[in-house]
């Protein structure tokens, strides 16, 4: 159980609850509306007239720390030297120098998100997640994931000396399970789906009085995701692009994108939020039929090889869909068959390395380019949100086999190599 409950933090106004839109100050650890229950997902309300004293473009010209706590005036956390924590963030964002010619756009960035230091974009969740538990005075953190949040989770945890219990779906892959083992977590493997597992995570986290690291019902947790788009936005000198793409699980991550963009235009760092793509597979897609049906969010199966979006029920459908809403942007949906080309082709044609639900964003981009939604005039940022190390199974299914040749070099002539 937390120490303390009251934090100092001057620019933290307080919540704003998503369905009700009332208002609670910052007083204490809040997750979601009293009123509204578990639906009840807050927003974090910021003064930015104070932010406006402690950052700003020329601040962060001048700034050398290379991690994601450079915008640390930005995040709903006191004021503290993070310099001990795991370098999180401030990843490449590389120009294409392939892929974005093939389709015919103006521009394809990449954002390598996989070179997190646990290897995803959820590092920058963890991160925050990990420093308000300590701010708070907990002892351990807990989460359910689908695999990324709860290595992340762990890694960042181990680093400060936090205790970390883990609930993951038993198909979380092995590279996933590896990493929380390594870092020493207690890793529950539930015997169930996604959302079997997230209520028995909701249950123990209420009884035993761990921290809630719950991407999809704690308000931080976005705020640490939204550091990608403050990366993006200043790698490329305040000139975001046209659209930037992201898959889509859970939704915090998308959401997380959005609010990363609002902050910046809201202290006029950016002219204008780029278009949010929200891509998912096929196989799993909740999001992109609730747009296409203008229709709630149903629950649906969890079929598809990008195990970090498989997500039937997603825990914060509000500020996704308004993050594609709010930035004129598009949901769209692609096939496994498509996430394993797009494995392959960043790979083989940019050097980058994503696991399927990392790659999807840019399936989704290639779609789209052919749907007309992105036009060839425009430039598109597309996020790679973690490392196909993470699962190579699909890895191998995507990229084929190796050539086998005993080691002799007129069998080797005779084998594929030379045709
Ligand atoms: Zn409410």
């Amino acid at each position: 159980m937390p120490k303390t409950t009251k934090s100092n933090i001057p620019h933290l106004l307080g919540y704003t609850c998503t369905i009700c839109h009332r208002h609670y100050p910052y007083e204490q650890e809040m997750l979601t509306c009293p009123d509204c229950g578990e639906t009840g997902i807050l927003d974090i309300d910021y003064d930015y007239d104070v932010i406006r004293k402690n950052i700003s473009r020329d601040s962060l010209k001048d700034d050398h720390d290379n991690s994601m706590w450079r915008y640390k005036a930005l995040m709903p956390l006191e004021d503290r030297d993070y310099g001990t924590f795991l370098r999180v963030g401030w990843t490449p964002l590389y120009r294409s120098l392939r892929l974005g010619d093939e389709l015919g756009l103006k521009m394809l960035y990449l954002k390598d998100d996989g070179l997190n230091p646990t290897a995803s974009l959820k590092d920058r969740a963890s991160g925050v997640a990990v420093a308000k538990a300590l701010e708070l005075g907990y002892d351990t953190i807990s989460c359910s994931s689908t695999g990324n949040a709860a290595s992340s989770c762990a890694g960042n945890a181990a680093r400060t000396g936090l205790k970390t219990v883990i609930f993951v779906p038993e198909r979380a892959p092995q590279g996933k399970l590896a990493q929380m083992l390594i870092f020493g977590a207690r890793v529950v493997s539930v015997i169930g789906d996604y959302r079997e597992t997230f209520n028995l995570s909701k249950e123990a986290i209420a009884k035993y009085g761990w921290y809630n690291r719950n991407a999809g019902i704690n308000p931080v947790m976005a705020e640490g995701k939204k550091t990608v788009s403050l990366e993006i936005a200043e790698q490329l000198d305040f000139k975001p692009t046209d659209w930037v793409a992201v898959s889509v699980g859970d939704g915090c991550t998308i959401a997380g994108v959005y609010l990363g963009f609002r902050d910046l235009y809201e202290l006029g760092m950016i002219d204008q939020i780029p278009k949010i793509l929200g891509v998912q597979s096929t196989g799993c897609s909740p999001f992109v039929d609730a747009a296409r049906d203008n229709a709630p969010l149903k629950p649906t199966p969890e079929n598809t090889i990008a195990d970090s979006i498989s997500v039937g029920v997603p825990r914060n459908p509000v500020k996704a869909l308004r993050a594609v809403s709010a930035s004129n942007g598009a949901w769209i949906a692609v096939s496994d068959e498509a996430i394993l080309d797009a494995m392959r082709e960043m790979g083989q044609k940019e050097g980058v390395f994503g696991e399927p639900a990392g790659v999807t964003s840019y399936a989704g981009v290639k779609q789209a380019v052919a749907d007309g939604i992105i036009k060839s005039n425009q430039t598109v940022t597309c996020i790679c949100s973690g490392s196909g190390l993470k699962d190579v199974v699909n890895a191998l299914k995507a990229a084929g086999s190796a050539i086998r040749c005993r080691p002799n070099l007129e069998e080797l002539e005779q084998t594929d190599l030379f045709r």
